[in-house]
């Protein structure tokens, strides 16, 4: 099986089509993220799953062209450019340990003197796209159209209704980005910094879409075009943040099942990284206790045991 992913459509459909059918009675378990109320409407039942081999062709499985609500995992295409257009002093305002806490926590930030634990935690992920918003001056447009050329989907779109429902419950990021700020710990000013924080998140992406743009991570640092974003080395730096950091205080228990470098967001979708080999994408808005998609874990952890395929 572990020939699928080079070899052929055929090997390959059968197995995203197994995968399905062993998590299908998965599929509507756990709760969409209930405190974006944008995002609770969404219908738990979807299910898809998509893999993008290194020249981008991409195969999926049920509702896998559908686009959904992006939320965090564009954490890491900010923490890319952020890295890519600004180098390594980013990590003089951000750690890289996992936190052991819920992505949107407060509680280690006042002890830490306002340096969030790492880049995919809110905290964290405010700080970068602060950066990035110093370094372009337009950070969420500046990710939008990372997103459209990577995907090779110009209709890759931000999603007002999902930026305007978290601006409207969106206290906890701004307490997050003011605490941030009287440490020194943001440039910007915060109103402006949390536009563009909402408007990151609320991108909208199918697993078609996100497959392929996270192919650069699979591709050593090398975009869609051949030009290099990132170093190998920053390429297998971001891979090992997502590795140890991406599911946030489940972090472990994501290692254990599925063994790849993962981002998940609270729209239930999930992006994970075969190094040198392909990039994949899974969206099931039922999440789990700590906003992981239950079915989404669950069919990364399928689609490396049936196939051997991990980082380990
Ligand atoms: N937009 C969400 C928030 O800031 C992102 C969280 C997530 O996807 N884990 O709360």
């Amino acid at each position: 099986m572990a020939a699928a992913v080079d070899g052929g459509a055929p090997d390959l459909a059968g197995l995203l089509e197994r995968i399905a059918a062993d998590v299908a009675p998965l599929i509507g378990s756990g709760t969409p993220a209930e405190y974006i109320p944008a995002l609770a409407e969404v219908d738990p039942r979807h299910f898809g799953m998509a893999v993008a081999d290194l020249d981008g062709n991409v195969h999926g499985v049920g509702d896998w062209r559908v686009p959904f609500s992006a939320q965090s995992i564009t954490k890491v295409f900010a923490l890319a450019l952020a890295l890519a257009e600004g180098g390594d002093s980013l990590w003089r305002r951000v750690g890289r340990e996992p936190s052991g806490n819920p992505f949107n926590s407060l509680v280690q930030l006042e002890h830490e003197n306002g340096i969030p634990r790492n880049p995919f935690i809110n905290a964290g992920a405010l700080v970068v796209t602060d950066r990035l918003q110093t370094l372009t001056g337009d950070a969420s447009s500046e990710l939008l159209e990372f997103l459209r050329a990577e995907s090779g989907n110009p209709d890759v779109s931000f999603d007002a209704e999902v930026a305007a429902s978290e601006h409207e419950h969106g206290d906890r990021n701004a307490a997050l980005a003011h605490f941030m700020a009287s440490y020194g710990n943001i440039d910007n000013p915060v109103p402006a910094l949390l536009d563009h924080y909402f408007w990151q998140c609320s991108i909208a992406m199918s697993c078609a879409d996100l497959a392929r743009a996270g192919l650069f991570l699979a591709r050593h640092g090398l975009r869609a075009d051949g030009s290099r974003l990132l170093t190998r080395s920053e390429a297998k730096q971001v891979n090992a943040v997502m590795l140890t950091c991406g599911t946030y205080d489940a972090a472990g228990e994501f290692a254990y099942r599925v063994g790849l470098p993962g981002k998940s967001g609270v729209g239930g979708g999930i992006v994970a990284v075969v190094p040198g080999r392909c990039a994949l994408a899974v969206w099931s808005p039922g999440l789990d206790s700590r906003g992981n998609s239950v079915a989404g874990v669950a069919a990364l952890d399928r689609f490396t045991t049936l196939t051997g395929l991990s980082v380990f």
